[in-house]
């Protein structure tokens, strides 16, 4: 089915068992706030590394899988299965990052990242601006170095909202305004060691889902970073950032399908069980429906991700990939949502128990209708491309 080749399906079953080894911990780790204890972190992490399924986005010359856009698509899928962001463990690291890369930060950041000795966060956001990045308020100053550090510097500052997987991370991608200089007002993108003087949690709030990355905000006060951490040019900000959404949004969209997948599989099943009035509750017309509409809907959404991975394999134009990108994520996040609220009304009471996987997903799978763009941004970003292209562009 879907035209997959061998190859794409071998790693698929890979990440599909993998899947099936992690799912029996998402119990215990909502119950415990989302963690597991360090040894099993570890055993899943080193077995994500083991099965070719961490760094699957990125080149086999610097260590990793080199795969196909869909093969990566296809293990986060199965990842998407699992809950409380148990399968982040086969993590894919900034793909946009290599080919701009200087020598001294493929050594120092990606090669790292793809052994999985280092890992990053984004810190973008800010309390005025995140659907809207270009209204981003932290600055980035180009000063002279003090003392034996010499050369040219930069000092930050900013406040960064969201910053997901602070607590692991051991270095983030700051994005800010330039100050001054022939770039002022433009962006740029640095990157910064976790812990570095100046860098602190004002905040660490609870969101919705139970998972062991936190989301704290994040002050950036005068931290100084060399020149050497600046990502690329000075204004080229903005550039990594789209580049990074689309491939972030058909991630998402790919997670949408697991966990669609998940809940089908477990709300057909039960309402197979379980019997009222001495009948499977299957056999009623509006239970059936939900069992009908959810499947379907995930066919649909199976069939875009595929074949806008399909397209940007093949080499298709960007501005086309990107508004496809869009287009995945917007249906299939939404998709994924209605799949969630429909498995918890057919597990009815049991669908309402933190231990029940409908309970789990229908808070998770919220936020994927909000970051990497909230479904109001993708249908704009998709209306903009429609009016510049036309609609047979683009599907
Ligand atoms: C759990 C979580 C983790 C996150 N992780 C990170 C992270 O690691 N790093 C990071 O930098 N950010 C992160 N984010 C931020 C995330 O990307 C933003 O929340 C998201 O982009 C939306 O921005 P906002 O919350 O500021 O919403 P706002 O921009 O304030 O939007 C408010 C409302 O206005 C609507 N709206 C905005 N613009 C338009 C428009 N043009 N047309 C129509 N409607 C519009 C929105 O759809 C929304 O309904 C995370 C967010 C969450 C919830």
């Amino acid at each position: 089915m879907y035209g997959l080749s061998d190859e794409d399906l071998a790693i698929q079953a890979r990440a599909r068992s993998f899947a099936d080894e992690l799912i029996p911990f998402e119990v215990t780790a909502e119950m415990d706030g989302g963690d597991l204890p360090a040894d099993v972190t570890a055993g899943h992490a080193k077995r994500a590394h083991e099965l070719g399924l961490h760094s699957t986005n990125m080149p086999e010359e610097l260590g990793g899988g080199g795969c196909s856009m869909l093969q990566v698509a296809l293990v986060q899928e199965q990842m998407g299965r699992v809950t409380n962001a148990l399968g982040w463990v086969a993590a894919t690291p900034p793909s946009w990052l290599p080919p701009i890369a200087t020598p001294y930060q493929l050594d120092n950041y990606v090669r790292p990242a793809i052994a999985g000795d280092r890992e990053e966060c984004y810190a973008i956001t800010e309390e005025g601006a995140g659907s809207d990045v270009a209204g981003l308020e932290a600055t980035a100053r180009r000063v002279k170095g003090e003392g034996a550090r010499g050369g040219n510097e930069y000092v930050l500052n900013g406040v960064k909202w969201h910053v997901t997987s602070y607590n692991t991370a051991d270095f983030a991608f700051f994005q800010g305004v330039l100050a001054d200089g022939p770039h002022a007002g433009e962006h740029a993108m640095f990157l910064v060691d976790l812990p570095s003087p100046g860098v602190t949690v004002l905040r660490n709030p609870a969101y919705s889902h139970t998972i062991s990355h936190h989301h704290p905000i994040v002050e950036f006060a005068d931290v100084r970073v060399p020149a050497s951490h600046l990502i690329g040019a000075e204004g080229d900000g903005m550039t990594f950032a789209y580049e990074w959404f689309r491939f972030e949004r058909l991630m998402v969209a790919a997670r949408c399908l697991g966990a669609a997948e998940r809940l089908t599989a477990e709300m057909t099943r039960f309402a197979s069980v379980r019997r009222v009035s001495g009948r499977p509750i299957s056999e009623f017309g509006t239970v059936a429906a939900m069992l009908a509409d959810s499947l379907t809907e995930l066919y649909a959404a199976r069939s875009m991700v595929y074949e806008t991975a399909r397209g940007i394999d093949r080499g298709n134009d960007v501005k086309i990939a990107h508004a496809q990108c869009s287009m995945a994520k917007l249906y299939a996040s939404e998709m994924a949502g209605r799949v969630a609220d429909r498995a918890v009304q057919v597990f009815a009471g049991r669908g309402y128990m933190r231990e029940n996987v409908a309970e789990r997903f229908y808070r998770e799978l919220r936020v994927e209708r909000i970051w990497e763009g909230t479904s109001e941004v993708q249908r704009a970003i998709i209306a903009a491309q429609m009016a510049k292209r036309g609609p047979a562009a683009l599907a």
